[in-house]
């Protein structure tokens, strides 16, 4: 499960509103991109998500339970930064187990699904190393797993990949999307580049200045845009 939805959501800082009250859904398996320029709202609408702001009034719901009532540590979600984030004293396997040793489960249970992360992240000979000792794709694959293990509702990426080279981006951006083949869990993927949007979504919710401008299907903002905006942004044949 693993449906998310927000109810005339807003958010100000200080006297600032920066989200004016706003709605949407996004469905259980959905691969939803949200995307828009730099400064639009996307992390802080992403970060409200995952608990890690308040809201400034609405509400969001987590299969139908309203997610402010729930700490962000129990409201299955599993978010992944653009900088890893790794311990550096860890070995991968450590690394990818933490949030398991956290919650306190059992040693067996905790290697068999760092294992079993490790398995589809093609990091099984890199278990022992440390973060140092590994190459930048593989420290974003251990990121990754870290929130794998945690077998969550959904997954949460902002900007995963925007410290990678281009060459690498579009290998991340296949291993990202065959793992949502593969899980067929929600996942909501932040980005203010047009090609990883256009590339990897189901729905893109397309943003400025805090207002969603339009939400669809690739094709359907390529052939169908709403305004100006949108065209301009996705690059519509206008
Ligand atoms: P994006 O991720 O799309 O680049 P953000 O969500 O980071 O945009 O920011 C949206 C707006 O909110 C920006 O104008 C930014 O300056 C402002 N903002 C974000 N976080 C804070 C904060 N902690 N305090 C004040 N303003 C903030
Ligand atoms: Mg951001």
């Amino acid at each position: 499960m693993g449906r998310i939805q927000l109810k005339n959501v807003t958010k100000s800082f200080g006297e600032t509103q920066v989200i004016p009250p706003l709605d949407l859904t996004i469905e259980d398996g959905e691969f939803a991109v949200f995307v828009g320029p730099s400064g639009c709202g996307k992390s802080t609408l992403l970060r409200m998500i995952a608990g890690l702001e308040d809201l400034t009034s609405g509400n969001i719901e987590i299969d139908g339970d309203v997610a402010t009532e729930v700490p962000p540590s129990q409201r299955g979600l599993a978010m992944v930064f653009q900088s890893y984030a790794l311990y550096p004293h860890m070995t991968v396997r450590k690394n990818i187990g933490f949030p398991l040793r956290m919650a306190k489960m059992e040693q067996a249970e905790i290697d068999q699904r760092v294992e079993t992360a490790a398995k589809s992240l093609n990091l099984m000979d890199y278990l022992e190393r440390k973060p140092a000792d590994l190459s930048g794709g593989q420290r974003q694959r251990v990121a990754i797993g870290r929130a794998i293990v945690r077998e969550p509702a959904a997954f949460l990426f902002d900007e995963p990949l925007s410290n990678l080279d281009a060459a690498l981006r579009v290998g991340m951006r296949l291993e990202i999307g065959e793992l949502h083949e593969r899980l067929k869990t929600t996942m909501i993927y932040v980005t203010h580049d047009q090609v990883e949007a256009m590339t990897m979504a189901n729905k893109i919710v397309v943003l400025r200045a805090g207002v969603i401008e339009q939400v669809g299907s690739p094709l359907e903002l390529y052939h169908k845009p709403q305004n100006e905006f949108v065209a301009g942004f996705i690059g519509s044949p206008k």
